[in-house]
């Protein structure tokens, strides 16, 4: 079926299950085969709070507009909540929803002292001018001050969102406390309390994880790797850079209007260039230009979606030809699609392990934001490596250890530290 979108675009619809179907289903699938108390499997199936907003905004030609936003905290079993903010068309409760579970997931996999959180608004950033944007954003931070704050849930990036936005965030929250609370947010620019490296973070993470599962498979020459990546934003852009610096041959790139490819390798610094002058990869020469579908079953023999959720799916998961699948993106392979690739051979480092890069570094961004004290870059890198790394082998031990794949064995670690938490601490009252 061809249905003609929002905002004009054409799409041919599949059933494609809504995310928060498939973080359950993934779910169950983990605590299926684990020796977890039934109430605390319960407990965790549900999102603890979910805060819906509608709120006015002044648009530049003095009209008001409404838009309606969310924030989701899934789980505060393990700490304050932390996840990002999306803008986007695409945002729903139930993709919200999903994104905070899988926050939650995210920051246990990797050990941080968070629980899961997700927040957004459904606009189409690209339609506001600059000050419409700063408007939507103080109204929404405005609306969210009753759930935020820097012990209590620390937000962040995420698509349609960047350090500017997170300005705007931290100076709302900051005038309405009466005085500055750096630690509100993460992901802020630098010279106001930012990290090094959180900009490239979960880019790099992810190349990060793709160089260990290389390893781990024993390959070592790393200019016969093919490398192709969905989504040129904030993950994908610095997961190809990082590939390419690192000698990868990266033969595709793609943004929403379609991709490059090349099978001897495009020149990612060129890309990122023409990417920034004419914001599309439309009119790059020296590639072929190619469908997002058609990037996605491309020859290549590592494949990264980075763009969003529910990408690889039951029809083009059999055409797939990567042998290796890095989710640079949150939840962008189906459970349909797991089985088919798992059936496959393909290997799939899992979101909540190959994205947490970024979380990592805003956890360090929060930590170096209450002490006043900063790391060099060189430090971050240092302590990301550390961290994604360790990750990397637990998931593999577990993969080992009970048969599964990576996906059901990252989940199986990360709702193990959970579910201990929450039985440690008891249930309230
Ligand atoms: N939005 C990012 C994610 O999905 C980062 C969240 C954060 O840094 O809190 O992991």
């Amino acid at each position: 079926m061809v249905v003609t979108l929002q905002h004009g675009h054409q799409a041919t619809m599949e059933q494609i299950p809504s995310a928060y179907e498939t973080a359950l289903r993934q779910y169950d699938r983990a605590v299926s085969r684990m020796d977890i108390d039934d109430n605390a499997v319960e407990y965790l199936r549900w999102p603890q709070r979910e805060f819906s907003v509608n709120f006015p905004v002044r648009r530049d030609n003095g009209s008001i507009e409404m838009f309606s936003g969310y924030r989701v905290h899934h789980s505060t079993v393990r700490g304050p909540t932390k996840g990002g903010i999306r803008y986007s068309l695409n945002v729903t409760l139930d993709e919200v929803r999903a994104l905070a579970m899988w926050m939650t997931w995210k920051c246990a996999l990797v050990n941080l002292p968070y629980g899961g959180a997700k927040g957004g608004v459904l606009v189409d950033p690209k339609t506001l001018s600059l000050g419409e944007k700063e408007r939507l954003t103080r109204r929404y931070a405005a609306e969210l001050i009753p759930v935020i704050g820097p012990q209590k849930d620390i937000p962040a990036p995420d698509m349609g969102t960047g350090p500017q936005e997170m300005a705007w965030i931290m100076d709302t929250y900051s005038m309405t406390v009466g005085y500055s609370v750096p630690a509100i947010v993460t992901g802020k620019p630098l010279n106001i309390g930012g990290s090094e490296g959180r900009n490239e973070a979960t880019g790099r993470g992810v190349i990060i994880c793709m160089m260990e599962a290389l390893k781990r498979q024993g390959v070592h020459n790393n200019a016969g790797i093919k490398v192709a990546v969905q989504g040129f934003g904030n993950v994908g852009s610095h997961a190809a850079e990082y590939a390419w610096e690192n000698d990868f041959r990266v033969v595709a790139v793609s943004d929403i209007d379609g991709g490059l490819y090349n099978a001897d390798g495009l020149d990612i610094p060129a890309v990122r260039a023409y990417m920034k002058a004419n914001r599309t990869l439309k009119g790059f020469q020296g590639a072929d230009f190619i469908t997002n579908d058609e990037l996605i079953t491309s020859q290549c023999d590592v494949l990264i979606p980075a763009a969003m959720e529910g990408q690889l799916t039951e029809r083009n998961a059999p055409h797939i030809k990567a042998k290796l699948v890095v989710e640079g993106a949150n939840g962008p392979t189906t459970t349909d699609a797991d089985d088919i690739l798992n059936e496959m051979g393909v290997t799939i480092v899992p979101d909540i392990l190959a994205n947490a890069g970024g979380v990592t570094v805003s956890y360090f961004e929060w930590v170096q934001g209450l002490n006043s004290f900063f790391w060099d870059e060189a430090e971050v890198v240092r302590q990301l490596s550390n961290i994604m790394v360790k990750a990397y082998g637990e998931v593999a031990h577990m993969v080992e250890e009970q048969r599964v794949d990576m996906r059901t064995a990252a989940q199986m670690v990360a709702i193990k530290r959970v579910a201990d938490a929450l039985t440690i601490r008891g249930i309230y009252p």
